[in-house]
């Protein structure tokens, strides 16, 4: 059997040696903890994510690895279907578009700038900014209100700094294949909502992790890989770690290594707390301009957490990497205390990624193509969430796509 080396034990490195596991033999090294940003603390009685809150259950190969797996994940309660945004005040987000013509979200302009969607002309012959894309589309006042708390939420980024092809292929392709989104969605009758329900474990990420490992039959090993050249044992080696961690590893091409350093990455703390009461019951907040994105009312929607996480920085607040942890959560106990109302926390924690989230910044595709061809002249397989979608059902999913390339190499 050939010798496959794994680098990196996130979930697109466990996911993809679950998935070869018949077919190599498979060593996976990791430098620190297993899962990556797919980690849980417990502190007392609270269940803390350092990172991946959950997943949508819309995608087929995150749901199947469960289920081969053993372990069933739970689905977040009926709170999580209430989410807010903050613009000077608490706006709730309107699911369903006859609650949308009633809420206060836009105003009556920018509701009828929302309906002339239907009449704007496709662009598909250029690559466009989320910025562009929206407020071509939908106007400045939707793309203020809308996806600027959207891209803080998923992406720790900001409309101006992230591709809407590389970001949000999949309404790209519905505008350019049926001249607008309204269209696109009636014809495929979706809403505008997330097509999938946000599930986790009953105790955190980290108890996928550890049942993933578990019905995986793999070398792990914890060690930091600096260079390429200490696997020259293997006859096969992924790359499944950060790009800029995979820029070191590669040093020895230099080409290759100067294209995975432009990849750039946006920080985020994540502070949690406690409060007595805090209010809306709800999935929580997004933000359109604090230093704080969000506010993920975790106690209310799964087991077991009994604390709130509040996400400071991103592309909007970049600063938060040269700032002391106590910095950080006073900026995080400030915005909950304005936007909440809530005060005196009886529990603070603090987990601090000063290269959390890679940015889909315009050129990503064709930086991500050149990155692949160079890879594939030095025979390296990168992998992870660096390329083709940040999500963990994406790195699911791409480890499945990687898996199946890898298994044909040696049928
Ligand atoms: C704060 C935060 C919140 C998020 N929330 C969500 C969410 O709710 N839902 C969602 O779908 N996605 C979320 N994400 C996105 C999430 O990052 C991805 O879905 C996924 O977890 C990334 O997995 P990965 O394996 O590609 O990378 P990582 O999790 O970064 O794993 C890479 C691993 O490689 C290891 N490594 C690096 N260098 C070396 C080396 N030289 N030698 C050995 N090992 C090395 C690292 O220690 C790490 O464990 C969030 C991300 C962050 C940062």
């Amino acid at each position: 059997m050939q010798k496959l080396a794994i680098i990196g034990g996130g979930i697109s490195g466990l996911a993809l040696a679950y998935y070869l596991q018949n077919d190599y033999e498979i060593t996976v090294f990791e430098k620190e903890k297993w899962g990556g940003k797919a980690y849980t603390q417990k502190v007392d009685k609270y269940l803390l994510e350092e990172g991946v809150n959950g997943f949508l259950s819309n995608s087929p190969a995150t749901l199947e690895l469960c289920e081969k797996i053993g372990l069933n994940p739970i689905k977040a309660n009926e709170n999580s279907k209430i989410r807010y945004i903050y613009d000077d005040k608490l706006i709730e987000i309107p699911l369903k578009p006859l609650d949308f013509l009633k809420s206060d979200i836009l105003s009556f302009l920018g509701k009828l700038r929302v309906a002339m969607e239907f009449f704007v002309e496709p662009v598909c012959d250029r690559e466009e900014t989320v910025e562009e894309f929206a407020t071509r589309r939908l106007g400045k006042e939707f793309t203020k209100r809308m996806m600027t708390p959207m891209l803080a939420g998923i992406y720790a980024s900001t409309p101006k700094k992230t591709s809407m092809n590389a970001a949000f292929p999949k309404l790209k392709k519905i505008e350019c294949e049926y001249g607008s989104l309204f269209k696109g969605m009636i014809k495929l009758k979706r809403g505008g909502q997330p097509s999938g329900e946000l599930h986790s474990f009953e105790w955190g990420m980290s108890q996928f992790i550890e049942a993933l490992k578990e019905k995986t039959k793999a070398k792990f090993i914890e060690k930091e890989i600096n260079e390429i050249d200490e696997l020259n044992d293997f006859d096969k080696v992924v790359i499944a770690t950060p790009s800029f961690e995979a820029a070191k590893i590669l040093k020895k091409y230099e080409k290759l290594s100067t294209l995975l350093n432009k990849i750039e990455y946006n920080p985020v703390a994540i502070v949690g707390f406690d409060y007595d009461e805090i209010k809306p019951v709800s999935f929580g907040i997004l933000s359109v301009k604090e230093k704080s994105l969000g506010i993920l009312m975790d106690k209310y929607i799964f087991p077991n957490r009994n604390a709130i996480r509040v996400m400071v920085g991103g592309a909007r607040y970049p600063e938060i990497k040269d700032m002391s942890e106590e910095e950080i959560i006073e900026i995080a106990k400030n915005d909950v205390e304005k936007i909440t109302g809530a005060k005196n926390p009886k529990f603070t924690w603090i987990k601090v990624h000063k290269k959390a989230i890679p940015n889909y910044s315009l050129g990503h595709q064709k930086l991500v193509k050149e990155i692949f061809e160079e890879a594939k002249k030095a025979g390296i397989y990168l992998h992870g969430n660096a390329y083709k979608g940040v999500s963990f059902n994406d790195c699911i999913k791409n480890s499945l796509f990687l898996s199946e390339e890898l298994k044909n190499l040696v049928k």
